[in-house]
């Protein structure tokens, strides 16, 4: 596979990151896309549009709600939770999925195709599809259906067909190379609306935009309540969405920490994590330059979290050039510290959050204490946790009927 260079879009690159590393059949297609999206992205009746519905149906602002019973327990900085759960499909998938899907209908698609690895994103994209009236087709590794069912049913009433994929090892990134696929065989009247901060530009680029409006509320809204700019921002790193929106705005200001939080699953030195920059190395995989744990021959390794949306063996280009830079951290989180940071969220604040987010949450844990009290942390919840319930009560071998 050769690297298209076509300048279309201006940011195809994060240092030695990014790219588009794709088949031919894809190759205009995606430059299609990139000059839509230029061309879009700084249209004003876009972006009128693209707020509106982030307003008025996916329930933003969300929240940047103080957790004071959780700040006076652990007993340094404040803490502030960026509420993301609070969004319609309950996480924060749905505000890129509306830009993209905004994309979609101005190029004339009317079917959507998405990947999904716990359904998050194919919930999201079957909800936005179904509110524009457009065909709907989901991939999801044979696993994942297994596992998921719920999300399964749930994307078929929301209308959307569900195709369990049967290659590889049955999960999210095959699910990724089978969306490719259909897509290079009907892109006349299809858009893939890839879930992360990943793939091939300008994916990286829109995602990144998309999600940017985590920050950009976050910071007005902690000016307006602290007057002053938080001293860290930590989020879950999966694939890098929810925590490249929650950086985005405060990437200049250079005194602000910047930390994310990968999937260590039972330990960064087990082969049971998910832990992509702390151990992978660099290479090319689902259209991108980045890091990825992988073997000495460049085969993507099988990799484990407790939690379905952070089992991914790849990150963002964007995130392996911060930490690259040093502009960001990125720490593991081990699949019981998150657990734990999942049962302490419930009971010291009567939230309910996301695996995902507990892993943010649990290095929130380790680091306020280490804080002073004038200091201020920002944590984004990226989800809500209700999906996540029985797979924690069978964690700690409690029977419940599902
Ligand atoms: C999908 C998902 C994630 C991981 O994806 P990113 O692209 O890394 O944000 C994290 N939290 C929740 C709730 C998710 O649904």
């Amino acid at each position: 596979m050769k690297e298209m260079q076509k300048e279309t879009s201006k940011q195809t690159h994060y240092g030695q990151f990014g790219g588009q590393y794709i088949p031919e059949t894809l190759a205009s297609e995606l430059t299609r896309v990139a000059q839509a999206y230029d061309k879009y992205k700084a249209d004003p009746e876009f972006l009128v549009e693209f707020h509106d519905l982030l307003d008025n149906y996916a329930n933003r602002p969300s929240l940047l709600y103080y957790a004071d019973k959780m700040t006076q327990d652990l007993g340094g900085a404040k803490i502030y939770l960026k509420r993301e759960d609070l969004n319609h499909t309950g996480a924060h998938k749905i505000n890129n999925v509306i830009g993209q899907a905004l994309i979609a209908k101005r190029m004339g698609k009317t079917c959507l195709i998405a990947e999904t690895g716990a359904g998050q994103h194919g919930v999201a994209t079957a909800t936005i599809a179904a509110l524009f009236g457009m065909e709907c087709e989901i991939f999801m590794g044979k696993e994942d259906t297994e596992r998921q069912k719920l999300n399964v049913y749930r994307m078929q009433l929301l209308g959307a067909k569900v195709h369990a994929v049967t290659s590889g090892s049955m999960v999210l990134k095959d699910a990724v190379n089978a969306t490719m696929q259909e897509w290079a065989s009907r892109i006349d009247d299809t858009f893939y609306i890839l879930g992360s901060a990943v793939g091939p530009y300008p994916f990286p680029e829109m995602v990144h935009d998309f999600q940017s409006v985590i920050s950009k509320e976050s910071k007005q809204q902690i000016l307006e309540t602290e007057g002053k700019l938080p001293d860290a921002v930590v989020a879950c790193v999966g694939g890098g969405s929810n925590a490249i929106g929650s950086f985005a705005d405060y990437i200049d200001d250079k005194e602000v920490k910047l930390i994310g939080c990968e999937a260590a699953g039972k330990g960064v030195d087990t082969d049971q994590t998910a832990a992509t920059i702390e151990r992978g190395s660099v290479g090319i995989f689902h259209g991108m330059k980045s890091l990825f744990l992988q073997n000495d021959d460049g085969q993507i390794d099988q990799v484990y979290s407790i939690s379905a949306g952070l089992d991914y063996p790849g990150v963002g280009p964007e995130h392996a050039q911060l930490a690259e830079l040093k502009r960001a951290q990125y720490v593991g989180i081990t699949d019981d510290e998150a657990v734990n940071a999942f049962e302490y969220i419930a009971k010291t604040e009567g939230i309910i959050a996301a695996i995902e987010s507990c892993h943010a949450l649990a290095y929130v844990m380790k680091l306020a204490p280490t804080m002073r009290k004038d200091q201020i942390i920002i944590c984004t919840v990226s989800g809500r946790g209700d999906k996540d319930v029985a797979s924690i009560a069978k964690y700690r071998g409690v029977d419940i009927d599902e």
